[in-house]
């Protein structure tokens, strides 16, 4: 596996593979990799000759505040994990390489952004999107895979490389759990041991909205119960949670098809995200 760090190798890189005439996937990750991103890495192998990885804490999409220093990080550790999996390069910039000190430009996907998770971290998406055509830019992509966990960041990623125009055909992934089916995430480091007990009863919560709601209940009714659930199993706050239509994101009262449950709830450090389909 290469380990690549300046654009110009990296270009080398693209390069030379397009003259082998080498198909590539790329999947793009912040890094402290688990077995969700390794499930994208395998069905990045399915789908392309070689398979790129990007690792780059994003400062773009993180706000005032937020967790940008602690993010964990472990490059080593990382790359013996790719290096494993069969991963051809890993590409992981410094920030400078990433962000001129003058950097002025942003990718909007308008209205997708402005809720869920987009309402409390203004701006996020924003950034998200900004990154993600970076890297299409600079890697070149016949294929992206992304997690079906952050399911907002799917539907904006899509639209966005819909409207600008990129080549590179989007993959979804689904989610990867724990046997007591909490999401994998880099962020289930944030947790005590306690606290990793307890955060069950968030999937537990919207599993269970899951069958209630496919049942025809009352929309409205079973999410409500299942905010007071994930509060009692000790969540801190719950940020929000939702039916939406899977593709356009808006809300729904009541079941249309395709939907999913969004939710994102506050457990000590951690703001862990979740998403069931419908
Ligand atoms: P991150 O490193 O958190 O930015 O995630 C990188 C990619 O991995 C994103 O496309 C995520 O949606 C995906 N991902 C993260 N956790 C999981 C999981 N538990 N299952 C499947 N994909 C995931």
């Amino acid at each position: 596996m290469q380990i690549i760090r300046d654009i110009a190798a990296l270009r080398l890189a693209r390069r030379h593979l397009v003259e082998a005439k080498q198909s590539l996937a790329l999947v793009p990750t912040m890094g402290a990799l688990h077995a969700g991103h390794m499930a994208l890495v395998a069905a990045a192998r399915q789908l392309a000759d070689q398979v790129a990885v990007s690792i780059f804490v994003n400062p773009t999409q993180f706000g005032p505040g937020e967790d940008y220093i602690g993010y964990p990080r472990c490059e080593a550790q990382d790359a013996e994990k790719l290096a494993s999996a069969g991963v051809a390069l890993l590409w992981t910039p410094p920030r400078e390489a990433v962000y001129h000190p003058d950097h002025r430009t942003f990718v909007r996907v308008t209205d997708l952004g402005d809720d869920y998770c987009g309402a409390t971290r203004r701006g996020h998406f924003d950034g998200v999107a900004l990154i993600v055509a970076k890297l299409f830019n600079q890697i070149q992509p016949d294929y992206a895979i992304f997690g079906e966990k952050d399911w907002q960041q799917l539907t904006i990623i899509r639209q966005m490389t819909r409207d600008l125009d990129f080549p590179t055909r989007i993959h979804a992934v689904p989610i990867i759990r724990e046997s007591d089916g909490l999401a994998l995430s880099s962020r289930n480091a944030y947790l005590s041991s306690a606290q990793r007990v307890a955060a069950a009863c968030f999937p537990h919560a919207l599993q269970q909205a899951q069958s209630e709601i496919r049942a025809g209940a009352v929309v409205a009714d079973v999410l409500a119960t299942a905010r007071v659930a994930i509060l009692a199993g000790g969540f801190d706050a719950v940020d929000y949670i939702h039916l939406v239509d899977a593709n356009g994101l808006g809300r729904l009262n009541s079941l249309r098809p395709p939907a999913r449950i969004l939710a994102a709830a506050q457990i000590g450090q951690a703001r862990l995200l979740d998403t069931y389909p419908l």
